[in-house]
């Protein structure tokens, strides 16, 4: 089969797909008028091929049943991207996967979560971090990644198309689910992992009395732990394995109204309300990713990058800490996307030199530097998940907030002289930052945009040591370290796939 792409405007391009099998879609936003590129199946006479033509997406996954299977069983801990992701290989390559998971199912960590962002308290075991899923189960469910690797890529969306994600994740070039789909994708992962005769435990935390049996057994065990088990990254420090500190970066979210980052993406700045609503009918509310160099110091030539992370269009800011003393935002979206709110992290990239004042905890420098991010946030908020915020104008030009615009952070927010009290370097790259996003985009740096903090998981500050070729723990070989709180990976796609990785790298060991 070949393809054809065509440059078309928006109104072409929504006849032509729900015409034809689109291979490919992207929007391409930089001119002023838009522009979206599609790419279409065409048959061997360069014809091209209807939409519901009965030829087939893609070959299902074959997932073997391994309840009697004689290879051998592989301990999963973390039933993230990474983690599920591994477990469907290993089911492919005839293994049995053993998960555990220190949260709950995804029916009763729904209820925690509602608790959560009703501002009634954190269940530490269940929340928008910890549970099945993982953290990427009430995310965003944006599926991109810098990977090069194509063939995997594609596997990844293949996978997540045949549990239940719309056909678009299979050729936009920014897909996306939406927390509203996630968890019954998920779920129909866990159903299939049990029925091929896998084992799946929740409320089951791999602590220090796990850790010495299986340190004792040496049963190959991927560790898919993600970034916030902070209590799990000290446990594995007190028992040797090998772990160093990790560049990483925080920052803060910013929220603005959605018709406004429409106008600004789509170039509709003078255009009526109902045009800007249209566009976004078409093509989706905009999104935007934003970059810049600060310099450290107004007397180093030295910089370093303030970047946009995880936007979401038409999203929700979400109470995304695994303690009940920290403050810790993110952003979510529905399938829709369709709340009035554009929110988007705005991080500044941090070295492990940046942990100096924690360096004495050595490889876990970077976690106190983030604790103490996240505790400082809940002492200027109001607990137990009332977070701190700033008229973006006012944080940029060092001013407390009378009031706040609304904000679709559900706990609630707080004024609160985010410029003042965010630490450096954090605080004065941040306005720097800002500043620099104005000058882009006339419009951006609004009195109806607001900072609410703090950003401070975009990444691990941690990575746990890896042999690069086999993925065993330098420290300890039968421990096969991945995902996001390995620090070899970030975000959903790029978690997944390292999760294969790990379960290839035990298939081609044996
Ligand atoms: C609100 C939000 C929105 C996001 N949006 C996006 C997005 O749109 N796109 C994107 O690509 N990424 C997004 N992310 C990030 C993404 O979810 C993560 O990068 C991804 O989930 C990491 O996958 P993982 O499997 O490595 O770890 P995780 O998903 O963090 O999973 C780790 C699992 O391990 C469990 N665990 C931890 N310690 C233990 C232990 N000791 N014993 C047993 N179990 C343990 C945890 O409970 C957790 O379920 C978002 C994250 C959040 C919080």
């Amino acid at each position: 089969m070949i393809e054809q792409t065509f440059i078309l405007s928006p109104e072409q391009a929504k006849e032509m797909e729900q015409t034809y099998r689109v291979v490919r879609r992207s929007v391409d936003a930089r001119q002023r008028k838009l522009h979206v590129l599609l790419s279409l199946l065409c048959d061997e006479h360069g014809k091209l091929v209807a939409r519901d033509a009965a030829i087939p997406l893609y070959d299902p996954p074959c997932f073997k049943d391994v309840h009697q299977t004689t290879q051998g069983e592989v301990m999963i801990v973390g039933m993230g991207p990474a983690g599920l992701f591994a477990a469907l290989r290993l089911l492919e390559a005839g293994y049995k996967p053993i998960l555990i998971e220190r949260g709950k199912a995804i029916s009763n960590r729904k209820q925690d979560i509602a608790r959560l962002n009703r501002n009634e308290g954190m269940d530490t075991e269940s929340n928008y971090c910890f549970g099945e899923g993982g953290a990427g189960t009430f995310s965003d469910g944006k599926l991109f990644s810098r990977s090069k690797k194509r063939g995997q890529m594609q596997r990844v969306m293949e996978w997540f198309h045949y549990f239940g994600a719309d056909d678009t994740v299979l050729y936009e070039t920014h897909a996306h689910i939406g927390s509203d789909r996630l968890p019954a994708i998920i779920r129909s992962m866990r159903e299939r992992i049990i029925d091929c005769g896998g084992e799946v435990h929740f409320s089951t935390i791999l602590d220090g009395a796990l850790w010495n049996e299986l340190n004792k057994k040496r049963v190959p065990t991927i560790l898919a732990i993600g970034h916030s088990a902070h209590d799990t990254y000290r446990m594995l420090n007190r028992e040797g394995v090998q772990m160093s500190a990790k560049g990483t970066a925080m920052g803060v979210r910013v929220e603005h109204p959605q018709q406004l980052i429409d106008r600004l993406m789509y170039h509709l700045r003078d255009a009526s309300e109902e045009e800007v609503e249209r566009m976004a009918e078409l093509v989706g509310h905009a999104s935007y990713s934003l970059v810049t160099q600060v310099k450290k110091s107004p007397s180093d030539a030295a910089t370093r990058g303030v970047y946009s992370f995880c936007m979401c269009p038409g999203g929700h800011i979400v109470p995304a800490g695994t303690e009940q003393n920290g403050c810790v935002v993110n952003g979510m979206s529905n399938s829709q996307r369709n709340s009035p709110y554009a929110n988007s992290g705005i991080v500044v990239s941090l070295q492990p030199s940046d942990y100096a004042p924690y360096a004495k905890e050595g490889a876990l420098s970077g976690l106190y530097f983030q604790e103490e991010l996240e505790h400082s946030a809940a002492s200027h908020g109001r607990l137990p998940n009332v977070a701190p915020a700033q008229r973006l104008t006012d944080f940029v030009n060092g001013k407390s907030s009378a009031d706040l615009p609304s904000c679709s952070y559900l706990p609630g927010i707080v004024p609160s002289r985010l410029d003042a009290w965010l630490p450096e370097p954090i605080g004065s790259s941040l306005r720097q930052g800002f500043r620099d996003f104005g000058r882009k985009y006339a419009g951006y740096l609004s009195s109806e945009a607001v900072v609410v903090g703090v950003e401070s998981r975009s990444s691990s500050p941690v990575r746990i040591e890896r042999d690069s070729e086999t993925m065993q723990s330098v420290s300890h070989p039968w421990l096969y370290p991945a995902g996001e709180g390995a620090g070899y990976a970030g975000g959903i796609t790029s978690s997944a796939l390292d999760g294969i990785r790990a379960a290839e790298a035990i298939i081609s060991s044996r």
